[in-house]
């Protein structure tokens, strides 16, 4: 028997869920690209992401997966030879490091673990050592160890050492997650994709940037004809708003997807994905009192309210998500790069995406589900997860 028949919810940090008014928006014959509602929808799109990054900045859209935003945010800022200082708290720093090494830019990576934040002595030392960094790359969250950053304690020291560098930050899991405002935080560049928190398929990213990273676009050698951010933000044609032909029906999406933003109101977004952690993290501290599970960030001012990582040792994690989509129509996230020597393939660990279209009901329902799953698996836990988790939203509400 199972019991996965019924609507599926993928809780992995990316897709998220895709809203039904996302899919019925997109659920459409392809629309003129020349005139009509579509090319009249785009400065409002623009206008909106800019508001969901509160940038008085600007903001661009590539038709791409955060990668792309991640070259395109690297290649407008740097020339080659250009030096980066990359703070990496997880798989995705050293992912955009290894990506600007090939575009020819020398990174100096200060790696603070897989599950702790920056380690702002450190930090600071780097800064002073030397004063000729273009650029400083932080991952607001890093989707593989679930910490939350602290940007603006990263803003403050550049200050307090003078460093001119570019501060660029990766908010391709926290965006409408995670409080994150690019002004207030002093930030230059941020990039951001349509299909976490934005709640769209994957396909469109984002870069925003302010004056002082534009000014770095004049003699950037690194950057090349189509990711060039210029066109993008000040287009005289509609298709350099994409460099060619618009993604028509993401854009719908899109503007879906921001209408449900507003509608909610982006505090009270803030605050959905404040409370459901909470009860997420309510669950795994009771199921931690026994057994194996871990989370894999210990202090809950360094998590991020869009995803939970989290540890259960070798093979349960992977047991465990097995035995969710096969027997109760939910999967949860892999272990991503949490591959050690005694655990290659990280199947002693999972990753629960709350991010984006989720409610108590699916949480709850989530968590609930878990549970008959460590049952099933016969991987002991402590008590009382599932009372402190509606606890928490009782609270909440
Ligand atoms: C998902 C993610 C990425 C990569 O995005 P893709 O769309 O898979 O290219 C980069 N950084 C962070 C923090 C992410 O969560």
């Amino acid at each position: 028997m199972t019991l996965s028949n019924g609507r599926h919810y993928l809780a992995i940090p990316g897709p998220s869920v895709a809203p039904d008014e996302v899919l019925r928006a997109m659920h459409r014959p392809s629309p003129n690209i020349y005139e009509g509602p579509l090319v009249d929808m785009v400065p409002g799109i623009v206008a909106d992401l800019k508001k969901v990054a509160r940038t008085e900045g600007e903001a661009v859209i590539y038709i791409a997966n955060g990668h792309g935003a991640w070259e395109a945010a690297l290649a407008n800022t740097h020339s080659r030879g250009d030096r980066s200082l990359v703070l990496a708290t997880g798989r995705f720093g050293h992912g955009w490091a290894e990506m600007a090494e090939r575009m020819g830019v020398i990174c100096d990576v200060l790696d603070f673990g897989r599950s702790d934040t920056h380690d702002l002595e450190r930090v600071e030392a780097a800064l002073r050592a030397r004063d000729d960094y273009a650029s400083v790359l932080v991952t607001h969250v890093d989707t593989s160890s679930s910490v939350l950053n602290d940007v603006a304690a990263v803003r403050a020291l550049m200050d307090r050492v003078g460093s001119g560098a570019l501060l660029m930050a990766d908010c391709i899991a926290s965006l409408a997650c995670d409080r994150f405002e690019m002004d207030a935080l002093g930030v230059d560049v941020m990039v951001a994709g349509c299909q976490k928190g934005l709640m769209v398929p994957p396909g469109m990213s984002y870069v925003f940037f302010n004056a002082k990273a534009d000014a770095a676009r004049e003699t950037a050698n690194c950057v090349t004809s189509y990711w060039d951010w210029r066109p993008r933000a000040a287009p005289e044609d509609f298709y350099q708003y994409f460099g060619g032909t618009a993604p028509t029906h993401h854009l719908y999406g899109q503007r879906a997807a921001l209408d449900m933003i507003f509608a909610e109101g982006l505090e009270a977004v803030w605050a959905r994905h404040r409370a459901l952690a909470g009860a997420v993290w309510a669950a795994l501290d009771c199921w931690a009192q026994d057994g194996p599970l871990r989370m894999n960030i210990g202090d809950p001012a360094l998590r991020s309210n869009a995803v939970t990582a989290v540890s259960i040792g070798k093979p349960h994690g992977a047991q465990l998500r097995g035995w969710l989509t096969q027997n109760a129509g939910v999967t949860l996230g892999i272990g991503l790069g949490m591959a050690t020597e005694e655990d290659p393939a990280s199947e002693g660990y999972f990753r629960i995406g709350h991010m984006g279209h989720v409610n108590a009901q699916m949480v709850l329902g989530l968590l609930g589900t878990m549970e008959a799953g460590m049952r099933a698996l016969q991987v002991p836990f402590g008590a009382g997860a599932l009372e402190a988790a509606a606890m928490a939203c009782t609270e909440a509400g």
